[in-house]
């Protein structure tokens, strides 16, 4: 046995080798058992345990071989995606995405729905979505997680609050869905989903201390230390964007005045250019009328103030954490190549100038759906792992 392999308690052991295993192949994609075991520090005999567990599982699946040194070709495993798949739903305010993935988190085929207004409506088009992905694919359908914006009590699976998608306060979609599509279902909160996606298919697979600032919506905040998501007393750490930065400003959906979240996001310059142009402005429009000129100044001055809210946030993030990349999730930064070093010659003005130094501040590459594809994974390799030790 190697010394990375975790001795003493049997059922905890697999736990971790099996933990071990599977973010190897997420992270890394096809890999054979050796590599495996190369790669993860887990001896080969216990790796090829816990491939053959995974395999009976149907939670990975072959896919050809590969050659290495002189023996015989070795046979290449990845997560399943063509033998099973998952569903993932992404609830935001402005729209509903629900998608096929594989096991790795990758988005297979995805629906782009606009948001319902209800949740009875949301359960429906979720239900609709779920059966029509399953008829398109010959995969066989393990679960389905679900990402939302708000606070969500665990043990109880129920939205405390979602300001930003109100009709979702008090509701347990986890269990209705799961109810209603025959599906084992997983609920995440939006944050957490860009965690999980960012540390499995984004750029923080080799970071262990870093954040994600998500601004869409709400601003939601996901921090990481030595690996581990910050996560709070019950779970509800890192509501930036209910910071107020603007006292006496506009109603936020917290009940408060002046939120970050009312002054720097895709959503709140949507609503100040509808507010302007009284009519209503999508996020979609909104991105459009950035990148066409000439430019209207009254929305460059918006922007110019967005963006030194936006500092100010990130400012606090970095004084308060200390993260080595700091990744943004988002959209109207990305309108126009300025607005980004336009917020990153910000940044040092509003936390000590020598941490902004050491944080690397970049764009995502995933997204909230895949975080939600890994979660109902996650609990289904958990689920496993429990009923083993139960056994
Ligand atoms: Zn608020």
């Amino acid at each position: 046995m190697t010394r990375s392999e975790t001795t003493g308690r049997p059922n905890l052991a697999r736990r971790v080798n099996v933990g071990a295993v599977v973010r190897r192949l997420q992270v890394a994609g096809p890999r054979s058992r050796a590599q495996l075991a190369r790669e993860t520090g887990i001896s080969f005999p216990t790796v090829t345990k816990v491939c053959d567990y995974l395999e009976e599982l149907q939670l990975v699946e072959p896919c050809g071989e590969q050659r290495e040194g002189l023996g015989r070709p070795s046979r290449l495993l990845r997560m399943a995606s063509t033998s099973a798949q998952v569903v993932a739903v992404s609830i935001g305010p402005e729209r509903l995405r629900v998608a096929t993935a594989g096991l790795d988190g990758q988005i297979l085929e995805e629906r782009l729905l606009e948001a319902p207004t209800s949740y009875d409506r949301l359960c429906r088009l979720v239900v609709e979505a779920t059966r029509q992905l399953q008829r398109a694919s010959s995969a066989k359908t393990l679960g389905l997680g679900i990402a939302l914006p708000g606070l969500v009590e665990r043990e109880s699976e129920t939205v405390l609050a979602s300001p930003n998608v109100p009709y979702l306060d008090g509701q347990t979609p986890s269990r209705d869905l799961q109810k209603r599509t025959g599906l084992e279902a997983a609920l995440v909160e939006s944050m957490e989903a860009a965690f999980l996606a960012e540390r499995v298919r984004g750029e923080a697979t080799d970071l262990d201390d870093f954040a994600i600032l998500n601004y869409r919506g709400g601003m939601g905040l996901a921090a990481a230390s030595s690996g581990r998501l910050i996560q709070g007393a019950d779970g509800l750490a890192g509501e930036l964007g209910h910071i107020v930065v603007d006292p006496g400003g506009r109603r936020c959906g917290c009940g408060n005045r002046g939120c970050l979240e009312t002054v720097a996001t895709d959503v709140s310059l949507a609503k100040t250019a509808s507010r302007r142009l009284r009519r209503k402005v999508s996020v979609d429009e909104l991105i459009d009328l950035l990148g066409a000129s000439p430019r209207r100044s009254w929305l460059e001055a918006e922007v110019r103030r967005a963006l030194d809210f936006m500092a100010m946030g990130i400012g606090t993030v970095v004084n308060l954490v200390n993260p080595r990349c700091l990744l943004l999730l988002g959209r109207f930064l990305e309108a126009r190549e300025d607005l980004f070093p336009q917020l990153l010659d910000r940044v040092p003005r509003y936390c000590v100038p020598r941490l902004a130094e050491r944080c690397e501040i970049r764009h995502a590459r995933t997204d909230t759906l895949q975080g939600a594809a890994l979660a109902i994974v996650r609990a289904i390799i958990a689920r496993h792992a429990c009923q083993e030790t139960a056994a």
